[in-house]
Parts: C-alpha cells; structure tokens; sequence
C-alpha cells in the first residue's frame, strides 16, 4: 500500500502495532537503471524450465534476459510492525523526510501484504532468473525490518539496475479493486533523465500484467492503470527505471481471493515477467 491508503490498512495489525503507527507514512521504493536496451528483438519468450541460468555464453533463445539486472523491491517487511522505532525514523527522499518503511496493509482476514509481496517476488525472481537475468531482491526474507525506503531505491541504484519493480498490494476502501502502475514524476535536478524509461517500463509492466492475468485496471485509483506520484521514497531516490506495481487492494473481496491464492500469485509473477522481457528487449 502506499501513502495515503495507510489508515485503511492499520487495524489488522492488532493493538501492538497501534501506537506504532499512528502517524505513520507509507513509502515503497525502489530503482532499477537502464542502459540502452539493445537486445534482438525478443525470441519467444521461453517458458520458466529451470536449466538456463548456468551458462556463461546463453543463447538469446534460452536467455532472453541475459546480461539484465533487475531489483524486485518486497514491499514493507515481516519485522516492521514490532519495530516502530525504527520504521518511524525520517529519511531524506529527494524532495521531503519521509518515515523509513510502513506495516503494509493485510486482507480482512489477516494475510498481510509483506508476506504476499515477499511471495510474489520470489515467484517472479525465479522466473527471471531462469531467463537468464540477475536479480536482486531488496530484502533477504520476510522476517526482518526495513530496508528504509531511500534503501530500496539505494540497492537499485548501485546494482546499476536495468529496471526496477517494488511490489505491494494496496489497503484502499473496499469498493475499489483492479490494479495500478506508479510511475515516479520528474523531480527537477535528480531524475529528468530516467523518468521516460520508467514510464515505458510502466507501460510495459502495466500491458503485460493486465492481459496476463485479466485483472482489470484499477477503479478508485489513476487512470488506465497509470499513477504517477512524487511522493514515493522509493521512486524519488531512485535513478534507474523504477516503478511500483499495487497489485490490487486486499480490502476487496474478490482482490483479496486472488493475492491469497497461490495459482493466482503464480500467474501475477509470469506476468510480470513478460514485462521485463518486453521492456529489456
Ligand atoms: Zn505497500
């Protein structure tokens, strides 16, 4: 979930985490950098077997992604919530002081948004993996705390990424559903440079997302499917091409069905593959 959805999502953590978050900010982030991409156009993308990421000298067939860094950014973190002294902590995100990271939000019974976007990044790092393409995961498990939010977009940043995700799913009124891309917006001095490749990156996710897994564009937030915010740490900070994907909002019934599937979570990460592949190459 980000910023502004924030109170929607704070009940289920239960009277420990309310002092906690009572005034709490929430902010994702992360970065991924790009190079020109300067692939052959792409071969059929492979399907996900899991012999091809051995090889020093892949072929453009078994390895689309090859030679690709990409950071997949876990939203929010297991430890978060019993933490507060140090998720409430202020960091320098470009153009404010932002909280250092947020609890997340959770379904109405309780499947919290760290675990579905840890899950849902491991999916998906595998897959992309198996492309042939360097991964690097902004947290290494779902029981610690943090990263901070200028972190995530850090990792990014200094892995010289070619593309960045953070994934989260949203604690919005539970009328909303669908999903939405945030794309950073220009901070003047920091990331003119950047932002048109994060806007096709969006795109690109945003494409591949809706007609891989038939969840429809978001209907309470952005338009088309496409926020564009300048108050994320996690976009602000970065300068590869970043951007966030909130999955759906695990508020609504039928949102909420498909993150806490498996099947479900599995068909989000191939789809989000699909993006990366078409992005990068
Ligand atoms: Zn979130």
């Amino acid at each position: 979930m980000s910023e502004l959805m924030t109170r929607s999502g704070q009940k289920a953590f239960g009277a420990l985490a309310i002092a906690a978050v009572a005034g709490l900010v929430s902010a994702c982030g992360s970065g991924g950098d790009s190079t020109a991409s300067a692939a052959p156009p792409s071969a059929a993308p492979t399907s996900a077997a899991a012999s091809s990421a051995s090889s020093a000298a892949p072929t453009p067939q078994g390895a689309p992604l090859a030679g690709k860094t990409i950071v997949i950014d876990p939203g929010h973190n297991g430890g978060n919530a019993s933490h507060p002294e140090i998720i409430n902590k202020k960091v320098n995100v470009i153009n404010a002081m932002k909280p250092c990271n947020t609890t997340g939000t959770a379904t109405n019974d309780d499947y919290s948004e760290h675990a579905f976007t840890w899950d849902v990044s491991l999916r998906l790092a595998k897959i992309l993996r198996a492309k042939g393409a360097k991964v690097v995961l902004t947290r290494k498990n779902d029981k610690g705390v943090g990263p901070c939010v200028d972190e995530r977009a850090k990792i990014a940043n200094r892995a010289h990424a070619d593309a960045s995700l953070a994934i989260h799913g949203d604690g919005a009124p539970a009328s909303g559903h669908g999903f939405h891309i945030i794309e950073p917006a220009v901070l003047k001095g920091h990331n003119e440079k950047v932002v048109p490749q994060s806007k096709r990156l969006g795109m690109d996710l945003r494409n591949a997302f809706h007609q891989g897994t038939g969840i429809p564009y978001s209907t309470y937030l952005g338009k088309n499917g496409i926020d564009v915010r300048s108050d994320l740490g996690g976009l602000n900070v970065a300068t590869v091409p970043a951007v966030f994907i909130e999955v759906g909002n695990m508020r609504n019934a039928g949102d909420a069905a498909k993150m806490k599937s498996a099947a479900g979570r599995q068909k989000m990460a191939e789809a989000l593959a699909q993006g990366f592949v078409k992005f990068l190459s």
